[in-house]
């Protein structure tokens, strides 16, 4: 007698989970406007010409990250020096940059590189990327991701993550935000250093090449996390209702909003905007600066 074939149960379908890989930029984007999460994050809109200011910050990153190649090389400060120079103008010949911007962005290096020769620091990482599992659930899995400009082991204080930052104007850094608490968080070490290069003229060397200390208590980064998932729920659910309101009270943040110009247009007059002063840019990675 044959044997009565199994009967195989219908297959439980399961809900298929959404996963998303964002990095603090994402995070604030979302918490600042939906509309600009759209036209930075999923159209790829950039200017089209790079700003400067995003072109000297990033030839300021990469020749102190050569500076500090070196110190892991164990040369000698003269020889980061060199090191720093020749990358600066090696990806400054890339770049739209002005000779003058050039050769402001090497001398602030220079200065701040000079003023702080005796830190101590010993770099243990450089432009570190990392990839963490934030949040997970049976609905989403939230990765963090993001790059780190150093991490350094300083005398007397420990390991600490360092993030460069070069401007023309003063600012005063401190824990509320998403970028160090990301950093803080990835990594497990709870103090953050932002190494100002300041641009500005009149100011001295003390003045402008600050270094602002920030220590993140586990109980606050706790919060911060929890917090992070409701709003990275919210930017999901934009994007699954293909509906990204405009919040008008951002707009004239921090020195104003890249698509201030779109946005001032009415609807109708948008996409022409959009094609005549903007241009669909590479996609956004997390391992890129
Ligand atoms: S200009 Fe205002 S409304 Fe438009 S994307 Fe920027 S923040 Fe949003």
């Amino acid at each position: 007698m044959q044997e009565e074939p199994e009967k195989l149960e219908p297959e439980k379908t399961k809900p298929s989970k959404t996963i998303v890989a964002m990095d603090s930029q994402w995070f604030t984007v979302i918490q600042t406007c939906p509309q600009k999460m759209k036209m930075e994050f999923i159209d790829h809109l950039r200017p089209g010409v790079k700003a400067e200011a995003l072109e000297k910050g990033d030839l300021v990153h990469q020749s102190l990250a050569e500076y500090y190649r070196n110190r892991q090389d164990k040369g000698t400060h003269a020889a980061g020096l060199e090191r720093a120079i020749v990358k600066a103008r090696i990806i400054s010949s890339e770049m739209d940059l002005s000779l003058d911007i050039v050769e402001e962005a090497i001398f602030q290096v220079k200065e701040c590189l000079e003023f702080h020769r005796g830190d101590g620091w010993i770099p243990l990482e450089i432009e570190r990327p990392f990839s963490k599992v934030f949040f997970e659930d049976e609905e989403i899995k939230i990765i963090s991701t993001g790059i780190i400009d150093l991490i350094a082991d300083i005398p007397n204080i420990g390991p600490t993550v360092i993030d460069h930052k070069s401007s023309k104007r003063s600012t005063n850094y401190g824990i509320l935000g998403n970028q160090f608490s990301n950093y803080a968080w990835a990594t497990g070490v709870s103090r953050v250093i932002v190494n100002q290069i300041g641009f500005q003229k009149t100011l001295k060397p003390a003045e402008r090449f600050k270094r602002y200390q920030m220590n993140f208590a586990a109980a606050w980064l706790k919060e911060w996390s929890e917090e992070i998932v409701y709003w990275v729920k919210l930017g999901v659910w934009y994007q699954k209702q293909d509906f990204y309101p405009h919040n008008w009270s951002s707009c004239n943040n921090f020195g104003g909003c890249i698509f201030k110009r779109i946005c001032e247009t009415t609807p109708d007059a948008r996409e022409w905007k959009k094609s005549v002063e903007f241009v669909e840019g590479v996609a956004w990675d997390p391992y890129s600066k």
